[in-house]
């Protein structure tokens, strides 16, 4: 659609090179960053640099190349896999190892689990807080017949073999004190565990995009932009989870559309896009 309304794209030529500030700069009389917000939180754990703990996404996006272009994937198969994270990657995840043949998998997750039906407290027409259970733990109840979830638990140590590869973990059950993360004394378990894979959330922008271009960050560690604008400062504007944080397609499509408006009005005084 968008060749047919004729946009040109550079992809071709640029793909896989490294374009400098100033090369940017020089062509271009506006520059949108739409770099996503793909950089994850890390775990701070004991042997976290053994062999068999990824990444989900470059787990997951491995695993859809492989796919597309028989390209060599992270396989789950006959493997014990403990997913850290028990959001929607998470759950991408659970559902991946499952069809790769997994021997078993297991989610944790550090937060209590929802209640099943709304609170009273949480009435309609306010987005319901209630335990959702996706398409990867469905499969996994349909396969392994339990739900893979584990809640208020995290993980502590990595246990290796000789070779340094990753054989079980040591977890431990967690809870908030006064907003305080504390372990429950005596509540460690030991898990099966030959592939960890961490979806333990995003923290925003990657460090050389913020300090090439000298991009303001806030909290959340997203791009800011002067008050209700796409614009940063300049030709600089930013759309999309780098400029909003983690979040959805459909959001990603409208700040696009959003930023362009703001661009073409940048460029030519005014805009005729609707
Ligand atoms: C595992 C997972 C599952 C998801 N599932 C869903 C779902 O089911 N439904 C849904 O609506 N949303 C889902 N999301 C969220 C959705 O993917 C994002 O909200 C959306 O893709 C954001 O679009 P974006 O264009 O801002 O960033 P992205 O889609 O992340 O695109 C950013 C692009 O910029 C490139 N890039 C980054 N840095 C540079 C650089 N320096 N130079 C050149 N290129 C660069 C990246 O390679 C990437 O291609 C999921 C996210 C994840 C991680």
């Amino acid at each position: 659609i968008l060749l047919e309304e004729g946009i040109i794209f550079k992809t071709n030529v640029n793909v896989g090179k490294d374009i400098t500030k100033k090369e940017l700069e020089k062509e271009y009389d506006a520059i949108v960053f739409a770099t996503g917000s793909k950089k994850a939180r890390d775990l701070n754990v004991k042997n976290r640099d053994c062999n068999g703990i990824y990444f989900a996404v470059d787990y997951l996006t491995k695993a859809t190349k492989h796919l597309l272009d028989n390209t060599e994937e992270i396989s789950a198969k006959y493997k014990h896999v403990v997913i850290v994270g028990g959001g929607d990657t998470g759950n991408d995840c659970v559902g991946t190892s499952i069809r790769q043949g997994c021997a078993s998998v297991v989610q944790i997750e550090m937060m209590p689990k929802a209640p099943d039906e709304r609170l009273q407290s949480n009435p309609w027409p306010e987005w319901p807080k209630i335990c959702k259970t996706d398409y990867g733990q469905e499969e996994a109840i349909a396969v392994f017949k339990k739900d893979p979830r584990i809640y208020e638990t995290t993980i502590k140590e990595c246990i290796l073999d000789e070779k340094q590869n990753l054989k079980q973990i040591k977890t431990v059950k967690v809870h908030f004190n006064n907003g305080k993360l504390e372990e429950v004394k005596g509540s460690e378990q030991i898990l099966d565990c030959d592939l960890l894979l961490i979806a333990a959330g995003f923290i925003g922008v990657e460090d050389d995009l913020k300090k090439n271009f000298k991009l303001e960050t806030s909290q959340r560690n997203t791009i800011v932009t002067q008050l209700n604008s796409y614009q940063v400062k300049d030709k600089y504007f930013t759309a999309g989870d780098c400029h909003r944080g983690q979040s959805l397609v459909v959001w990603a499509i409208h700040e696009g559309k959003e930023c362009a408006k703001e661009v073409d009005t940048y460029l030519m005084g005014y805009t005729n896009m609707e």
